[in-house]
């Protein structure tokens, strides 16, 4: 008797654990659900935040060109403003892969990377080495936002299984990751060397200054 009771207790717990086991994958299969929803939100978001970005660089970049005092960086930021452009049509074709409608978001980290960038020319004389190496600093600093930005996009383009919207974000990742390199470049080469001679010979002419007066 007592042993029929144990079987029936037995089965009655199997039971249940079954029952509450079916609740659990219930459970998980909704946030599955409701996380696919939130990463494709928030994929969204990231596209019209760094739509907004790229535009506001559209109209940046020139007047960086124009600020430049070596022709190579103004020729460089000229031609990184023509990529920009395209950048800016990559995403239009996105949005429109996605069924969405190209919208622009207000992106506040490349904002603030504009005003750095006003400051420069505000805290540097025209016409010097030394507002270049500033500048390439800054174009830098907006490059590595973008290298973020696209190399994140592109793998979560992927998890959410959109392999042609990765594809066209790699092509976008692939010209910043370049532009990045070729500002390098610049710095090493020359520009950051002429700036530290610029400025020995800035302090040596305030000597003879200070001496003569
Ligand atoms: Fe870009
Ligand atoms: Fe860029």
């Amino acid at each position: 008797m007592q042993n029929k009771k144990k079987v029936k207790n037995a089965k009655s717990k199997s039971n249940s654990s079954k029952k509450n086991i079916g609740k659990k994958v219930a459970k998980v299969k909704k946030v599955k659900v409701d996380n696919r929803l939130l990463l494709e939100t928030f994929f969204i978001d990231s596209l019209k935040d760094i739509y907004w970005a790229e535009k506001l660089l559209t109209k940046t970049l020139p007047k960086m060109a124009k600020a430049a005092t070596t022709e190579e960086l103004a020729e460089g930021f000229l031609s990184h403003a023509k990529e920009t452009e395209e950048h800016v049509m990559r995403l239009e074709e996105i949005f429109k892969l996605l069924d969405k409608k190209a919208q622009a978001q207000k992106c506040d980290a490349m904002e603030g990377l504009k005003k750095e960038g006003e400051k420069i020319l505000e805290e540097t004389e025209k016409n010097t080495f030394t507002r270049d190496a500033a500048l390439i600093i800054a174009a830098q600093k907006v490059e590595h936002y973008e290298i973020a930005t696209y190399g994140s996009l592109v793998q979560l383009a992927l998890t959410l299984g959109k392999r042609d919207v990765a594809y066209i974000l790699n092509q976008t990742l692939q010209e910043e990751k370049d532009t990045d390199k070729k500002l390098t470049a610049l710095a090493e080469n020359h520009i950051n060397e002429e700036a530290l001679l610029e400025s020995d010979l800035e302090e040596k002419e305030n000597e003879k200054i200070n001496k003569a007066s």
